[in-house]
């Protein structure tokens, strides 16, 4: 018999290297999406998975929704990936933000505590909740000091679920990811917006990329790895919260450092603050520039995991480090960019 999972965020990345996984398994896999007139499943495309699952309608601020799911199927697994996953847009829209990716949460909880209690749950936590802070690395004991209305939802999202667990006996996991990164990166976040970028302009369709802080420091991991890492959370024992990290962490600068030594164009930071720019060293040109607009109300400077607990008991480690991660995206750039 094959074992069904629900995967809410099926469209997003994570949701695809998850579905990869769990078809591979042999799961029956419902796929959750939003009604969407532009909904094109490029990510479940290029992994050759969309035909394997089944999809159906559901948005996260609708109960009926999520509930007419839960009479249809008997899920022996439910991943909650969707999300309004973005830091920068939950500044503008905060009260969205708070109803998909914090009470959003609630809604499949519920859901599960009255339709399917014996259903194992993983909640997609976030490494932002810790926000601003003091801590060298952190763990599932660290404090959380959340700097945006998207962490401060993901920790509702953290913290709801460990009520659940606790009050009504549920196997309700949350794993505290660190940023993860990977060819089916939404083009808004940074390292995806570079590597594009970068290529976009090697091959003229881009004059310049335009950027926010460079200095933040992000622990970025591969992206498949971590949908691993969920699944293998529901596999065990006994319900638990795990941090999913590399432990090693980079500036935003660093990042672009190594995708242009990988791409072996030879270029020079030059300016500071707001008239940094990185210029071609051969045309003088500018690359990359710094615009105010990309910078956040409230920044989170500096994040590194420390994943001791999961290497334990899951026995998972992060394995892909940054430089590998940067050829993994670019070679896919390139690959996908002159297939267009
Ligand atoms: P993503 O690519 O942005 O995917 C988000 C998914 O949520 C998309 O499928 C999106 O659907 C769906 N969604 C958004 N609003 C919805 C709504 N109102 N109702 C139903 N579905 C909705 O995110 P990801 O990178 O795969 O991340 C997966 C999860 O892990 C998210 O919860 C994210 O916050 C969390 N997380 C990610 C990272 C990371 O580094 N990637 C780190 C920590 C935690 P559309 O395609 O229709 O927009
Ligand atoms: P986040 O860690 O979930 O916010 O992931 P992002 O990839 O969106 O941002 C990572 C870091 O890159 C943050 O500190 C941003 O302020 C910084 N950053 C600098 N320039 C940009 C930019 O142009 N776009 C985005 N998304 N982030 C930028």
């Amino acid at each position: 018999m094959h074992k069904t999972a629900l995967i809410t965020g099926i469209t997003g990345q994570d949701g695809a290297y998850l579905a990869e996984l769990l078809i591979k398994k042999n799961y029956k896999v419902i796929g959750a999406l939003r009604r969407s007139a532009r909904q094109d499943n490029w990510r479940l495309k290029r992994l050759k998975i969309e035909k394997k699952i089944i999809f159906e309608e559901l948005e996260l601020s609708e109960e009926n929704e999520i509930n007419r799911l839960f009479k249809k199927y008997k899920f022996k697994e439910v991943y909650n990936l969707a999300a309004q996953s973005f830091v920068a847009t939950s500044f503008n829209s905060p009260l969205n933000t708070s109803n998909i990716t914090g009470l959003g949460v609630l809604r499949i909880l519920e859901a599960i505590r009255t339709y399917s209690p014996k259903s194992k749950f993983f909640q997609a936590s976030s490494s932002e909740m810790f926000g601003q802070t003091y801590e060298k690395r952190q763990n599932e004991e660290s404090k959380f000091n959340p700097q945006s209305p998207y962490a401060i939802s993901k920790l509702y999202g953290h913290y709801i679920t460990q009520n659940y667990r606790k009050s009504y006996n549920l196997y309700a996991t949350s794993g505290i990811a660190f940023n993860h990164e990977s060819p089916l990166r939404g083009e808004e976040f940074v390292t995806r917006k570079i590597t594009k970028g970068l290529i976009s302009i090697m091959n003229g369709e881009l004059k310049v990329l335009e950027l926010g802080n460079l200095d933040a420091k992000r622990d970025w991991g591969y992206a498949k790895e971590y949908a691993l890492a969920m699944w293998q959370m529901l596999q065990q024992k006994k319900p638990d919260d795990f941090i999913l990290s590399t432990g090693k962490t980079y500036t935003i600068k660093n990042f672009i450092d190594e995708c242009v030594k990988y791409l072996k164009m030879e270029t020079i930071w030059v300016g500071k603050n707001l008239k940094l720019r990185l210029i071609d060293k051969k045309t003088n040109r500018n690359l990359i520039k710094i615009n105010k607009k990309y910078f956040r109300p409230a920044e989170v400077d500096y994040l590194r995991g420390n994943s001791k607990k999961a290497n334990k008991s899951l026995k998972w480690r992060a394995k892909t480090n940054l430089k590998r991660l940067v050829k993994i995206m670019i070679d896919d750039e390139i690959k996908y960019f002159t297939k267009k």
